[in-house]
């Protein structure tokens, strides 16, 4: 997790301050976490929090470096951070080119919700993982008791995250908050990362050189940012340090402390499998619509897995990742805690499927519009400024489909009678454009 959530575990989630945004379209993907930072091969960085280069120039420092630095070494000692640490964390530092490239890049193509769950949920990283809960058995069970989090959605994010530990990013986590502070996107939220990053090094959890991680800065097997870290990791197998880079124990700990926090239900799935009624209005599948599963099944939604006893006073919400043609699914309130640690609805229900699937489960009932190809960021904006010309009121046309968005979508949908799922496709977009 990149984003902490309101307990500030990660990036992603508190940072961003996004809604949850429980119909993950393709643009939607992967928003930056809360907890955590988003990794190459499981998500793009989404510009949540950005606006296009068109509309926010880059604003180049009006300082040095060097300038900036000395400035911060003020703040950082003034708030607690001996000077030995300070000047052993920065010692050579430099701004890394790199991180302001990932900063500023903006995705112009996204892909579709199928491909990312394919990558997330591979036969390999399904083998490993069960493996791994068999290595890890005696460690889960007594974290399970600990922390009251299921060791499959535990192993699964730990899969998503760092591919169990294999790629937890290799930059210098001091260099590349310091970058971002200095001459990044969010300079603010840097300078806090940096200032909790500081603290973990003087409480001796980890050396300088070992705090490696993402250039978003989030570090270790949990991809923690350092808030995240400082508010929900813990030593668990004992050495007294928290070390979420090199041990497994105090990782899959640290991320059950953090769910655990986000309100896990021990025993209760994510998301089910549902099959949805002819004639089903399509608007209900909003993340805002709350319903428990008993009340959506009375709506005529048939719940399909094997995990539908015992939840219908659950509380619930539809969810439609590729649209009214793909599958659909009730997610459930620990769906919501996954949300926490990185508010993609993608990340969410991959995590979900994933735990699943360790255990033989996890088989996608329905299929997904294969033949959709997922709307450009540029197409996107279109849309959004179509649907304004239109009288709808999306927001802000910066191509990231939120609910002002998805609402947009639905009432030029149901103008049109097409089925009201408020996802965006190239034929509405079409649509619009012959208007
Ligand atoms: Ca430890």
């Amino acid at each position: 997790m990149f984003n902490a959530p309101a307990p500030g575990l990660i990036f992603r989630r508190l940072a961003v301050a996004s809604a949850l945004t429980l119909i993950a379209s393709c643009a939607e993907a992967p928003a930056q976490k809360p907890a955590t930072a988003p990794l190459p091969q499981a998500s793009q960085p989404a510009a949540k929090a950005a606006t296009s280069p068109a509309q926010a120039p880059v604003v180049m420092p009006a300082i040095s470096f060097d300038a900036w630095r000395d400035g911060f070494r003020r703040q950082a000692l003034a708030s607690g951070i001996d000077t030995a640490t300070f000047d052993r964390a920065f010692a050579g530092i430099t701004p890394d080119a790199s991180v302001i490239t990932a900063d500023r890049s903006q995705p112009e193509f996204t892909r579709p919700v199928w491909e990312y769950l394919e990558g997330a949920i591979s036969p390999y990283r399904v083998r490993k993982g069960q493996s791994l809960m068999a290595e890890h058995a005696t460690t889960l069970a007594a974290i399970e008791q600990r922390f009251g989090v299921d060791r499959e959605p535990l192993v699964a994010i730990w899969g998503m995250e760092s591919s169990f530990g294999q790629f937890m990013g290799d930059k210098s986590v001091i260099r590349s908050l310091a970058t971002l502070a200095y001459e990044g996107r969010r300079p603010e939220f840097a300078h806090a990362q940096l200032l909790a990053a500081l603290q973990i090094l003087q409480h001796g959890d980890i050396q300088p050189g070992g705090m490696l991680g993402s250039w978003a800065g989030a570090m270790g097997q949990t991809q923690f940012i350092p808030t995240t870290y400082n508010s929900h990791a813990v030593d668990f197998d004992g050495d007294g340090r928290r070390d979420i880079w090199n041990s497994a124990a105090d990782a899959l700990a640290s991320a059950a402390h953090y769910l655990q926090a986000s309100g896990w239900r021990k025993g209760q799935p994510a998301a089910l499998q549902v099959q949805l009624p002819q004639g089903f209005d399509y608007a209900h599948a909003d993340g805002d619509i709350r319903k428990s599963v008993g009340q959506w099944q009375a709506t005529g939604v048939l719940l399909v897995g094997p995990q539908a006893n015992g939840l219908s006073g659950e509380s619930a919400s539809l969810l439609l990742p590729a649209g009214y043609r793909g599958p659909a699914f009730l997610v459930l309130d620990n769906f919501r805690a996954i949300l926490k640690y990185n508010n993609s609805s993608s990340y969410a229900l991959a995590v979900s499927l994933l735990g699943e699937r360790f255990d033989g489960g996890g088989q996608l009932i329905g299929s997904w519009p294969r033949d959709e190809r997922p709307l450009s960021r540029s197409e996107r904006v279109e849309l959004q400024e179509s649907l304004t010309a239109a009288g709808y009121d999306p927001g802000t046309p910066d191509g990231i489909i939120g609910a002002n968005t998805r609402k947009a979508i639905r009432g030029y949908q149901q103008r049109l009678g097409w089925p009201a799922d408020g996802f965006p496709t190239q034929k509405l977009l079409e649509s619009l454009r012959q208007r």
